[in-house]
């Protein structure tokens, strides 16, 4: 039943995802089509300052009119979902030039005004498209740009005869200016806030990572982490040959600890028992937690020479340890059971071995290390 409203759950938030998405891809077809009716107008008056003829500034926004038409359209009928450009990002481009490029070639006189035009739809296409698709643009604006330079050279220009045409060329041109330097800005904003998500994401990840290897009480090692890492310690000792030591900890009489001070009581003992461990092993021993008062150290690079003097020291600072600030008259002592790995042995042998050293120490009459 939980799995199930789970995935209707995720289901209702990939949705909202979708929702906005479209909403947000028909504000661009908005934003695209209101650009380039400012385009049509500047041709309105340009036509109307005797630059071009009227019909070209017609045909453009009617070419215009129909590719948002139509693409808003197909937004609107959800068709976009199913191709892998949902934004059609890549067919408006090649309509954006192809309109850009007509305009120069039906009135080559104001030919450069449009052909710097190219930048915007370029601009545009570059936040979204891959780096290959954006250069499969831009080497059709070379193509465009090459054949209307070379089919029409004498008659391209600028319109500036007149202070009107030389007006709206300005003009026209600080819109091109504009409309770029925005996209740009738009474009560093996205990417800054993909690189947000992105490093939100990896916190969690190391978050989600930490909590998976890691006891939550203690912050060592959980149970299926430091057998894993002991498994790893075989395995390259295996290979080194070089020694290592396992070392079994068992709390004494941890049960009374909570009966007299409490479970509370008993669990920040728990903390304070790694905490002075962790204070006294050295930096290349691994510690985790076996289990509820029970936990495992490798001491790597270690004989039976090193090990019972390191163990023992964590014995007499666990003992010494005050843990009088978490119940009054609380003391702590620890039984461990000590073992050298034997080359070619498994770690069930070894932890094996650990616990009857462990099970010695407590018949001994623990707070000592036994060796096994
Ligand atoms: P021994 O010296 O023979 O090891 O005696 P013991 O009382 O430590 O051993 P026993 O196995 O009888 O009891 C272990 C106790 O550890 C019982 C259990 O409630 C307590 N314990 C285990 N995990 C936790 C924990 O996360 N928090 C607290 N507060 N207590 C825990
Ligand atoms: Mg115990
Ligand atoms: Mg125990």
């Amino acid at each position: 039943m939980a799995a199930a409203e789970e995935s209707l759950l995720g289901a209702e938030r990939a949705r909202n995802v979708e929702r906005r998405g479209q909403r947000r891809r028909r504000l661009w077809i908005a934003a695209t089509a209101a650009s380039y009716g400012l385009d049509g107008a500047f041709l309105v008056l340009f036509a109307l300052a005797g630059a071009a003829p009227l019909w070209v500034a017609g045909a453009y926004l009617g070419g215009a009119a129909l590719m948002s038409g139509v693409t808003y359209g197909v937004m609107a009928a959800d068709w976009n979902l199913r191709l892998r450009d949902p934004s059609l990002v890549l067919p408006q481009s090649v309509c954006g030039i192809l309109l850009q490029a007509a305009v120069a070639l039906a009135a080559p006189q104001m030919a450069f005004p449009w052909l710097a035009n190219l930048v915007t739809v370029l601009a545009f296409s570059t936040i979204w498209l891959s780096l290959r698709r954006s250069l499969a643009l831009w080497a059709l604006c070379a193509g465009l740009a090459g054949a209307l330079f070379y089919g029409a050279a004498g008659r391209l220009g600028v319109p500036l005869e007149g202070p009107w045409q030389t007006l709206l060329s300005w003009l026209f041109f600080s819109v091109i200016l504009g409309r770029f330097v925005f996209l740009s800005a738009y474009s560093a904003w996205m990417r800054s806030r993909l690189l947000e998500s992105r490093s939100r994401l990896a916190a969690t990840m190391a978050q989600v990572r930490e909590l998976a290897s890691h006891d939550e009480l203690t912050k060592v090692f959980n149970r299926r982490s430091i057998v894993a890492r002991l498994e790893e310690e075989r395995a390259s000792a295996m290979r080194s040959g070089q020694p290592f030591c396992v070392a079994l900890l068992d709390l004494d009489h941890f049960k009374a600890v909570n009966d007299t001070h409490g479970h509370r009581a008993g669990d920040e003992a728990l903390q304070a028992f790694v905490q002075t461990v962790r204070a006294t092993m050295r930096e290349t021993d691994i510690l985790g937690r076996y289990g509820g008062e029970e936990f495992l150290m490798i001491l790597t690079d270690t004989t039976l020479e090193g090990g019972p003097g390191a163990t023992e020291r964590v014995c007499r600072a666990v003992e010494a340890a005050g843990y009088g600030r978490i119940a009054p008259g609380l003391a702590l002592t620890v039984s461990i059971g000590l073992v050298a790995w034997k080359p070619g042995e498994d770690t069930v042998s070894l932890l094996g071995r650990a616990d009857a050293a462990l099970y010695r120490a407590k018949a001994n009459g623990r707070n000592r290390v036994e060796v096994g």
